[in-house]
């Protein structure tokens, strides 16, 4: 079956044609349908900030690496014991790409984000279809669309991040990046009472998206001076939440310095292997009493993520939509930062009349 993969390792940003990574459609094999699984017929497969480090070779540089974690699509067959979670042929469902085996320790110890068997089935959802465990399968809400149903796992990522922040209601959050994952944090934590609301985000399409959404303010990072924006806003005293979302060094730093004494800052995307953040324990951790924490994975966040799809303004992310014959191209638009978000129809499915 047609699933779209990495073929070369490499930056998809390196302007040599030589060495650049390189995206293409190939032929992997359907896997067989265990009898607690559930074959999907792919509708929508969306295009992650983290695709572009798996064609760095982040998890394994042996070629083709099948793509594809935010999906949506059309239950096609069932397994014959897959029967716990009600789910019937023909259903429209979204979820999660990583099973948690339920069996490990971490699992049974109420942290699933290190289940030692996680990746089991870890499989590309870039593809005509996708076999997954039917505790993976989330049936999505009538009134979602299987287009918008594809960002039900980025949700999930924003559900996780507002769960480590432990924010209260009328805390002061302020959140780093304007990608998918920041803008979707933006709405979650509007949702979870935040106020002085603010994006710090270098690009004015970002800014303003997010203002569109429910910030109240927004930083320029480079034209502004962040701290004494940051300060403004909040009467000196800075944010009892930070979020990063950037995934940036150049971004990370400064962020301890607009947090509030006491708050708690989440580091809630992927960085570079090698980069560490330099940190002054007298100052952050002693005199301020910060707390630092970051995202792996969404255990325990998608049922939560699925009563929210039907509530947030998802339509910007999802304007830019490419058959899976032109995945190539849909990564170059991914990568030049046009599109807020960039999703690849896998199948052409009927959807019925959601909207
Ligand atoms: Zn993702
Ligand atoms: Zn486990």
């Amino acid at each position: 079956m047609k699933t779209v993969a990495v073929t070369r390792i490499g930056s998809l940003r390196d302007p040599d044609e030589s060495t650049r990574g390189r995206i293409g459609v190939v032929d992997l094999p359907e896997p067989a349908l265990g009898p607690e699984d559930v074959r999907i017929r792919v509708a929508y497969a969306a295009i992650c900030g983290s695709d572009p480090h798996l064609a760095e070779g982040f998890f394994g540089t042996d070629v083709p690496i099948g793509l594809g974690h935010e999906i949506s699509g059309v239950v096609e067959a069932l397994g014959d014991r897959a029967t716990r979670s009600g789910l019937r042929v023909g259903d429209r469902v979204a979820g999660n790409f990583l099973r948690f085996c339920g069996s490990c320790r971490p699992c049974q110890e109420g942290k699933q984000q290190f289940c030692e068997n996680i990746q089991e089935y870890n499989r590309p959802g870039m593809a005509e279809t996708l076999t997954w465990h039917e505790s993976q399968v989330y049936r999505l809400p009538d009134d979602v669309s299987l287009l918008r149903g594809c960002l039900l796992e980025p949700i999930s990522v924003a559900v996780r991040i507002a769960d480590k922040t432990r924010v209260r209601v009328g805390d002061r959050v302020a959140i780093c990046g304007g990608g998918p994952i920041g803008q979707l944090a933006l709405q979650v934590m509007k949702r979870h009472g935040a106020t002085s609301l603010t994006l710090i985000e270098p690009i004015a399409e970002r800014r303003d998206m997010a203002l569109r959404h429910g910030a109240e303010f927004v930083i320029d990072p480079i034209a502004e001076d962040q701290q004494a924006r940051a300060a403004e806003i909040t009467q000196g005293r800075g944010y009892d939440v930070v979020i990063d979302a950037s995934g940036s060094p150049h971004a990370v730093r400064g962020l301890l310095d607009v947090a509030a004494k006491g708050a708690t800052v989440v580091y809630g995307a992927m960085y570079p292997e090698r980069y560490e953040l330099p940190l002054n324990l007298s100052d952050y951790l002693y005199l301020k009493e910060l707390t630092l924490t970051g995202v792996f994975v969404s255990p325990y966040a998608f049922p939560r993520a699925l009563q929210l799809l039907p509530h947030l303004e998802l339509d910007e992310l999802t304007q830019a939509v490419f058959d899976i014959d032109d995945a190539e191209e849909a990564f170059a638009v991914h990568v030049s930062g046009r599109f807020p978000k960039v999703v690849i129809r896998c199948n052409d499915i009927d959807d019925g009349t959601a909207s």
